[in-house]
């Protein structure tokens, strides 16, 4: 039998895709990487998971898990070969469990974030896992690449959010780790390794999530600040004051604010321009005005010591959100602006003002003019340190002539800062280069043995994140 024939026995004809517009499946959500696949293939559960891949291993096709398609590092759409089967977790999308006493919810891999952030609300409960593509990411991607979001600094990443996966292995094969134990020690931790791995040593089909009490107020604020020095300040007082409540720490340079306005002038502003502007979130389980007298005093205080020059702390649930579509409007204003080279990176917080001047005074000096939007999740040491070309310079060919150069400059400085070249969107195609240039050859190596050893025909997902 030909493969295809192999497939349409594994999920039934109608769930095999060859023709059509197939375009949602093979370019990706940047738009910067398109390919072509052999059949886009939609299996509803995990036995027609493990038929596909046994078809696929039959046949020494190679497959490529795909959830939401928003990853944002090439690794979720097929190369333009024609010869990879692209295996869509669309239709499985079941809630399976959720256990109120242990706090935790089982979820097939194809459910949408949001959906599941839903589920959780019904229950009373809280899945904290939060990012602005939620209306469409799926949890297989979310734990495909580990994703952050806005929530890292009090929940932690996606891996933290996980107490067990479902995986079909490269054999075919079912591994059901589908506990709920927060302690487990008998031996290598399989969870950890599928985690981050981006589709290259597995499928995960379904998972057991960490659920948490839902906290009874949420207080935003911004603040502006004028030096990255005074952020870092104000983030090690509000960790201070308000330990485990203080669940978001964002930092936007002027410039990004800048576009926003720009781009959105419909979109208030409550805060004159400034050097830095943070945006604080709190997560109370006492009350609104617990949460808003905690706030309130920490930065009265913190203005009388000069560490900010101004603030405004929503007043309502609707002005809280405004604040947050703020931060959320940047990525957009950015793209209104024109192409750009992005950066997500990661430092140690201590560090993260040194490397802002260091690298803003290192790519002003060989790019004059350059136009720098410095944003992202301070609390996590995550910046999203993104360089657009000067005013009057076209996106495409400042890009053409000049990204290599920018990205050696910004991550020599974050090499030499301590820091990591993805904080959290992963490493795919577009950073596979550099990961390679800047691992160390013992971290290589020993990444290398766990894909032999677990996808010996390299099946999933070759070439991304490792060179074939
Ligand atoms: P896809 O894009 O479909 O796939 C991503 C990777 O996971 C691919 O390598 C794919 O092969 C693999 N994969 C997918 N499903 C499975 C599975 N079931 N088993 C094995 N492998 C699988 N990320 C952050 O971390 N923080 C953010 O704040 C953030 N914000 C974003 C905002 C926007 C607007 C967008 C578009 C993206 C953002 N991202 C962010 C990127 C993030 O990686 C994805 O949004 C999300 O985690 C991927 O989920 P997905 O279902 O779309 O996966």
């Amino acid at each position: 039998m030909s493969l295809l024939d192999d497939l349409r026995t594994a999920v039934g004809a109608s769930q095999v895709l060859t023709d059509g517009d197939l375009s949602a499946y093979e370019i990706d959500w940047r738009r910067r990487y398109r390919g072509k696949a052999l059949a886009v293939v939609r299996p509803a559960n995990t036995a027609e998971v493990a038929a596909v891949v046994r078809a696929c291993a039959r046949h020494g096709v190679s497959l490529v898990p795909q959830g939401g398609n928003t990853g944002l590092v090439g690794a979720s759409v097929p190369d333009d070969s024609g010869r990879q089967v692209l295996l869509s977790t669309q239709r499985m999308q079941r809630i399976r469990e959720i256990d109120t006493a242990n706090l935790t919810m089982t979820v097939e891999a194809g459910c949408v974030l949001q959906a599941v952030q839903e589920a959780a609300a019904a229950q009373g409960l809280l899945f904290p896992l939060s990012l602005a593509a939620e209306g469409s990411c799926t949890i297989g991607g979310n734990l495909a690449t580990n994703a952050g979001g806005t929530q890292v600094l009090r929940y932690g990443n996606a891996r933290e959010l996980c107490l067990g996966l479902e995986v079909v292995t490269a054999d075919g094969e079912i591994w059901d780790g589908l506990s709920g134990l927060r302690k487990d020690n008998t031996g290598y931790d399989l969870r950890d390794l599928y985690i981050g791995s981006e589709g290259t040593l597995g499928l995960i089909t379904a998972a057991t999530l960490r659920l948490y009490p839902r906290p009874a107020a949420r207080m935003t604020a911004l603040a502006a600040l004028p030096s990255m020095d005074a952020a870092v300040g104000l983030l090690q007082r509000a960790q201070a004051r308000l330990g485990a409540s203080l669940t978001g720490f964002e930092v936007m340079n002027q410039f990004s604010l800048e576009l926003v306005r720009r781009h959105f002038p419909q979109q208030p502003q409550p805060l004159p321009p400034s050097a830095w502007t943070v945006l604080m979130e709190a997560s109370d389980h006492e009350s609104e005005a617990h949460a808003r007298a905690l706030f309130e005093s920490l930065l009265e205080q913190a203005y009388e010591d000069g560490l900010i020059t101004d603030a405004a702390v929503a007043e309502s649930l609707e002005q809280s959100r405004a604040l947050w579509h703020l931060r959320e409007s940047i990525p957009l204003a950015q793209a209104e602006e024109g192409l750009n080279i992005k950066h997500d990176i990661s430092l140690p917080v201590s560090r993260i003002p040194a490397f802002v001047a260091f690298t803003d005074a290192a790519l002003a000096a060989h790019l004059p003019g350059v136009r720098l939007v410095d944003f992202g999740h301070l609390g996590d040491g995550n910046l999203h340190y993104n360089v657009q070309a000067p005013t009057g310079v076209s996106g495409g060919e400042f890009l053409a002539a000049h990204e290599k150069t920018v990205n050696r400059i910004v991550y020599d400085a974050v090499t030499a800062h301590g820091g990591s070249i993805s904080a959290e969107h992963g490493v795919g195609l577009l950073k596979r280069e550099e990961l390679a240039a800047r691992k160390s050859p013992v971290a290589l190596g020993l990444m290398r043995a766990i894909k032999r050893a677990l996808d010996p025909q390299g099946l999933f997902n070759p070439g991304r994140l490792l060179a074939p």
